[in-house]
């Protein structure tokens, strides 16, 4: 399919600059029309997990199943992550999830809804909500699953099959960097160092899910995820 070049208000708009904590990000979220999106999804998709979690996974963007649950990666794709995750030594209690673009994006035919890929415009829509989210979160190492999420954080150059599995700064690898960056404000007031963090790209577990060599697919999710938890234990 064509990448669609329109554009799309965004979510900007929608996000209250009260909403301090991920619940409230999420309530207002319900009600966002930043992009066409909406119109034809179940519901809004939120982030979840640990909010004081060390590792914050961006996907894409919800699957059907997601789309009917409102929970991110509750598909046969987020089962494979956290069995991946689990093996590669990383504790699945203590993670953040969320994807990119939080509608999910797809295409009837007959009465199936097939999976499309979101176009620039949805995902320069949704950023605001990814970038509301790690103003809230405080992640040691951010782990990138697949293309669509590393074209919101990275940019469009970034090539998840060129640096998967690389450690790369946080947020100096972002694109607009100044989006990520936090303040922190030490117990005197005083602003403190930033503690440094890092983000590695990995492909996205449907893509193990679709491969011709599942297994070696798998193996290779989990040798890149495997990075990040000794970078963790390190
Ligand atoms: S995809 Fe993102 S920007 Fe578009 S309506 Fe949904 S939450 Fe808003």
């Amino acid at each position: 399919m064509a990448e669609q070049t329109g554009s799309a208000p965004g979510a900007q708009r929608f996000i209250p600059p009260e909403a301090d904590t991920i619940d409230a990000l999420r309530a207002a979220a319900i009600g966002c029309r930043g992009c066409e999106l909406y119109r034809d999804a179940s519901q809004t998709v939120f982030g979840r997990g640990d909010e004081s979690a060390r590792v914050v996974f961006v996907g894409e963007q919800p699957g059907d199943m997601e789309d009917q649950k409102g929970l991110p990666f509750v598909g046969p794709a987020g089962r494979l992550l956290r069995k991946a995750v689990d093996d590669a030594g990383l504790d699945p209690r203590h993670i953040y999830l969320t994807n990119a673009v939080k509608h999910f994006r797809f295409e009837l035919r007959g009465k199936r809804r097939i999976h499309q890929t979101p176009d620039r415009v949805h995902i320069t829509a949704c950023r605001p909500w990814l970038v509301a989210e790690f103003a809230r979160l405080d992640p040691e190492i951010v782990v990138v699953l697949g293309a669509t999420a590393a074209k919101a954080l990275l940019g469009p150059t970034f090539r998840v099959t060129r640096q998967r599995g690389e450690l790369l700064p946080w947020p100096a690898s972002a694109q607009h960097p100044e989006d990520f960056q936090r303040v922190p404000v030490d117990t005197e007031g005083k602003v403190a160092d930033a503690p440094e963090a890092r983000l590695l790209a990995t492909i996205h577990p449907s893509a193990v899910l679709r491969a011709d060599d599942q297994d070696k697919a798998y193996d290779g999710l989990v040798a890149d995820l495997t990075v990040a938890a000794r970078a963790l234990a390190a």
